[in-house]
């Protein structure tokens, strides 16, 4: 039999004995059949409660759908209400007033060229077309609140375009959805995890079997009940960044000796659901590591801020030569592997700036430097020397590397080929800042293999009747590297467009 032409039942069957020969793991066997009778049954059954299934929950619920949310933890939100609170958009209004040239064809672009072009284009095309008219819902119908005078040039886009929340948080937009959930009496079912997806014999996608009252990460937790879902299924399970087992898989490199940025529950139940009735995972070993996260604080935490803007307005030195070693502005891949190098070599890595550096930053992100200070993330030293000391980085090297950066801000020519951008500046004034970096595991570009209405794919080639997935759940979006402030808009457009399309789904019963 071709593989190409395996049925589901043949593929369920190949894995089983596979795994009785206890070469593939037992959880990729499963099966679950229709239960005798359902617990409960709703039109669109929504698995995630980050950006994109709260997304998509609103989008059915609003077409007059019933729907359900489940999440496995005890809060809703999931990496969405700790992220950084960026989103592109190209042809923005701040742009605009900033006099900014931008359209979905350049984000496209730089969509593509940093990752490799193993993006799909079609999906690419399809958010970078999608962008403006998305944040302009988040807008009108959520209430979500933008700063207005700051965007950002995050590193692979070849303008600012990344626009920043109110709270510089994810969670603006996240409650801003559950809100508005909760005015259509939605509220997601907290504690619930998905273990199963059940198909009919048809091979269509019927509804999932959950646990009630799940306490993570407890595998015997929770009551069993089986959930029928008439017109759809949604997947926004997210990603695996938190499972370091599970990653490993994929990239064995990616051991446990990484911290990561995500949500402890950021682990794989989901994606092995869908694996085991046959869904087509796609490009699952891109993994990216986010370059500029501090070691000296567990998590996202808050010292990458700094380094961020750094990226911008300062320079990353490596601490051994005292000098600059990547493009701060390159993508994450190229700034991480460059860390990562260094790091192995036993060199530091550093983010330093000056007091013009802190005071553009103090616009963007009031009060922060006080909190990274405090927290022992960001360094404050009164002159370059007195830095330089401290870190044991060779001050001769490091006064030459900051003067020819100052020069790039005349000639606008930089040394390792960063765009000098228009508001850049000349470092000079003390006191000087500086904060230690070293990359964490932060976000799976692959996941389910969709069209363009979030349909997923079978193995076999065939859309899976039933079942829609968007968000980090997904891959083809990003290929082998996601640019920053892409991951919001990803998870809320096709988010919004499964929600959609399963509440327009014929029911099956
Ligand atoms: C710290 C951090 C900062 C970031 N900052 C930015 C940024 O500023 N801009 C940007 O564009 N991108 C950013 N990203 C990426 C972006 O946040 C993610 O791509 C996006 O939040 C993914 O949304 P999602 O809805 O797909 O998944 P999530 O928000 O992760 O939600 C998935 C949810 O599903 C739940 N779940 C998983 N499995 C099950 C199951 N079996 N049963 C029930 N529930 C389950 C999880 O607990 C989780 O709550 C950041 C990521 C991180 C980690």
């Amino acid at each position: 039999m071709s593989f190409t032409k395996l049925s589901r039942r043949g593929f369920v069957q190949i894995l089983a004995a596979a795994s009785a020969a206890s070469s593939i793991p037992s959880w990729l066997s499963a099966s679950t059949k229709i239960p005798a009778r359902w617990d409960e049954s709703v039109d669109v059954v929504i698995v995630g409660s980050g950006f994109a299934g709260l997304a998509a929950a609103y989008e059915a619920k609003k077409v007059g759908a019933s729907v359900v949310i489940l999440e496995k933890m005890r809060v809703a939100g999931g990496n969405s209400a700790i992220n950084g609170g960026i989103l592109a958009v190209p042809g923005s209004p701040l742009q605009k007033k900033l006099g900014i040239k931008d359209s979905p064809k350049l984000m496209m672009q730089d969509m593509i060229k940093a990752g490799n072009a193993m993006n799909h284009p079609e999906k690419v095309r399809a958010l970078c077309n999608a962008a403006l008219a998305t944040y302009q819902w988040t807008v009108d119908e959520l209430g979500v609140q933008y700063q207005d005078k700051n965007i950002k040039q995050e590193g692979g886009h070849t303008v600012p375009r990344s626009l920043f929340t109110i709270n510089g948080s994810g969670s603006e937009i996240v409650n801003k959805e559950l809100a508005a959930l909760a005015r259509l009496g939605v509220k997601p079912r907290l504690r619930t995890i998905m273990d199963e997806i059940i198909v009919n014999d048809a091979g269509r996608v019927v509804g999932v079997k959950v646990r009630e009252g799940y306490r993570f990460p407890d595998k015997n937790s929770g009551k069993v009940k089986y959930i029928a879902a008439r017109r759809g299924l949604v997947l926004c399970y997210g990603g695996f960044s938190a499972d370091a087992q599970f990653r490993q898989i994929y990239d064995p490199k990616l051991t446990s000796k990484f911290d990561t940025t995500n949500q402890p529950g950021a682990t794989s139940e989901g994606w092995r659901a869908a694996m085991s009735i046959g869904a087509h995972v796609i490009q699952a070993d891109q993994i990216q590591i986010l370059p500029q996260t501090s070691p000296d604080e567990k998590g996202f935490g808050i010292g990458f801020a700094w380094s961020g803007h750094v990226s911008m307005f300062g320079v990353w030195v490596d601490g051994t030569t005292g000098k600059r070693f990547v493009n701060e502005l390159a993508n994450r891949k190229v700034r991480s592997l460059a860390i990562l190098e260094r790091l192995n070599q036993g060199h530091e890595c550093l983010a330093i700036g000056d007091a013009g550096t802190a005071a553009s930053f103090a616009e963007i992100r009031p009060g922060m430097l006080k909190r990274q200070l405090e927290r022992g993330v960001v360094f404050e030293f009164k002159t370059l020397d007195e830095l330089a000391a401290k870190f044991r980085i060779p001050a001769d090297a490091l006064k030459q590397t900051i003067a020819e950066m100052n020069k790039s801000v005349e000639t606008g020519k930089d040394p390792v080929g960063r765009p000098v951008n228009a508001k850049a500046r000349k470092l000079e004034t003390g006191p000087w800042y500086v904060a230690r970096m070293s990359p964490k595991i932060h976000h799976c570009m692959g996941g389910l293999y969709t069209n363009e209405k979030a349909q997923v794919y079978h193995v076999d080639g065939h859309l899976i009747e039933g079942l829609y997935a968007a968000g980090e759940a997904t891959g083809g979006v990003h290929g082998a590297v996601r640019l920053g402030s892409c991951g919001t808009a990803d998870a809320l457009i096709n988010g919004r467009i499964a929600g959609q399309q399963a509440a327009a789904q014929k029911p099956w019963s």
